[in-house]
């Protein structure tokens, strides 16, 4: 058991590290050893628990409800609202899209109007469900444009969404437009806070200036809040609210048609683990409000410390003005991004790239907690050191043969040969002495490949990719 247990840990030790305050993206750290300790022990304790029935694991529909009663706090919910405790911020957007679709069952072609900032779960849902996207433009702010919401939204739209904020740029999007140009079409408005329902209410309260995004907003008719990111939670859970029951209704799904239990679900799970909810539960109540400001001004001295080294790095710039705990920035001509990327990897900094989308270049996001404030002078080291090493490293090369290869290329048209070839050629996967497939470990040539690849072609590469990933180790 102690043996299986160092087999673990080692096996561990090849990931990133999810203590320590310098994982700037999937992560969120507290900082604090006594919320990962309490997270640890609920999750143990529900790890067989079945959310499946809250008739049998009444406890677990007790916690769900008193989590969503917080939730409902933070983001101004009226007393009407219900809320769902799903997955993560995936599962509650693809539920939105649901209930959103099913609730307008004359409408044959379905549609949702989506700023193109919009997290890439919509995308998702617009896959699974037949919702067809219309992607609006967004501003020069990186902002959704409200007018061109406005003017995209026609008889065949089922739902309009704002980010708060947006993950790739950090800011907030005009709710207050937006969900007024809805609601006077009669159409469902769902505010994506996956990532800013947590903070943006402490922000508010610590004196920052909060754009409108919540319930508090006219026509806002759900909302998604992911607790596995600023409520410091373990991994599997988000909370979805609707503004009244009768909006959540079509969410529902209750099925008669086989021998076995009726089965009754509110989200896409059926069987479903105690474990995170219990996990959730118990950082919620552990923290509790006082908890939460107190984080919340430590992740906003961050960022703001973050905001500070980037101004004193002539060779880097800000994205946009962060509205919450998300800080992007791109670089001049002097060095590479995926470059510093790298360069901030090797020295014990993930930060997270963003390849050029539309106009937009290619940029480096990071996404801040409490846990970094006590590591912003190390950052501001490393982060001048990084930019001077991809400086003096210059420009990546790509292989201009295959970027002409890869613009050439219908990504449809290829075969499974053709992607062994083209993973090999953009450096995705090598092959070890002994034949294994080997990751690779300085990643700025791959995505400087990506970069000038057609999205559909990174959608088929990638996807090619995970394929030769998810191999069975016999
Ligand atoms: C994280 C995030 C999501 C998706 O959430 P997952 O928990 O990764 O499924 C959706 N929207 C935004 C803005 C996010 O930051």
């Amino acid at each position: 058991m102690t043996d299986l247990i160092d087999r673990l840990r080692a096996l561990q030790r090849r990931d990133l590290p999810v203590h320590g305050g310098r994982t700037l993206a999937y992560v969120y750290d507290s900082g604090d050893p006594e919320v990962d300790r309490v997270a640890r022990e609920a999750v143990a304790a529900y790890a067989a628990s079945n959310a499946l029935d809250p008739t049998a694991f009444p406890s677990l529909l007790q916690m769900e409800n008193e989590l969503v009663g917080f939730a409902c706090g933070l983001v101004d919910a009226p007393p009407s609202a219900v809320g769902t405790v799903t997955s993560g911020g995936t599962e509650s957007i693809l539920l939105a899209v649901q209930a959103a679709r099913d609730s307008r069952p004359e409408v044959l072609r379905p549609r949702m109007v989506l700023p193109a900032t919009a997290h890439a779960a919509f995308h998702k849902a617009a896959h699974y469900f037949g919702v067809e996207p219309v992607l609006v433009p967004v501003g020069p702010d990186f902002r959704a444009d409200p007018r061109a919401m406005a003017e995209a939204i026609d008889d065949r739209t089922v739902l309009v969404v704002a980010s708060a904020p947006s993950y790739a740029h950090g800011v907030v999007d005009p709710v207050t437009e937006i969900a007024a140009a809805a609601a006077a079409r009669g159409v469902r408005c769902h505010v994506d806070a996956c990532i800013g329902g947590w903070v943006l209410p402490y922000a508010a309260r610590l004196g920052r200036e909060v754009p409108p995004w919540s319930f508090s907003v006219e026509g806002v008719t759900s909302l998604s809040v992911d607790t596995h990111k600023y409520a410091y939670a373990p991994k599997g859970t988000s909370v979805l609210l609707h503004r009244d029951a009768a909006l959540r209704k079509p969410q529902l799904f209750a099925s008669a048609a086989w021998p076995g239990y009726t089965m009754l679900n509110a989200t896409t799970q059926s069987t479903r683990s105690g474990g995170p909810v219990a996990g959730t539960w118990a950082v919620v109540q552990h923290l509790g409000d006082a908890g939460y400001l107190d984080l919340a001004g430590r992740a906003f001295a961050a960022v703001d410390a973050i905001v500070g080294c980037l101004g004193r790095e002539p060779a880097l710039q800000l994205v946009a003005p962060p509205d919450s705990t998300l800080v992007t920035f791109s670089t001049d001509g002097s060095c590479d991004p995926f470059t510093v990327t790298d360069e901030l990897v090797s020295r014990g900094w993930y930060v997270q790239p963003q390849l050029s989308h539309g106009d937009g270049g290619p940029s480096v996001h990071l996404s801040v907690s409490a846990g970094t404030l006590p590591h912003v002078d190390d950052f501001a080291a490393v982060l001048h050191a990084s930019v001077a090493a991809a400086q003096a490293a210059g420009p990546v090369a790509v292989d201009p043969g295959v970027v002409a290869f890869i613009e050439a290329l219908d990504p449809t048209a290829l075969g499974d040969d053709d992607f062994d070839g083209l993973l090999a050629a953009s450096g995705l996967v090598g092959a070890s002495a002994d034949g294994d497939l080997e990751l690779p470990t300085r990643m700025a040539e791959v995505n400087a490949m990506l970069d000038v690849a057609s999205p559909a072609m990174r959608e088929a590469l990638l996807v090619a990719f995970l394929d030769r990933l998810q191999r069975p180790v016999r």
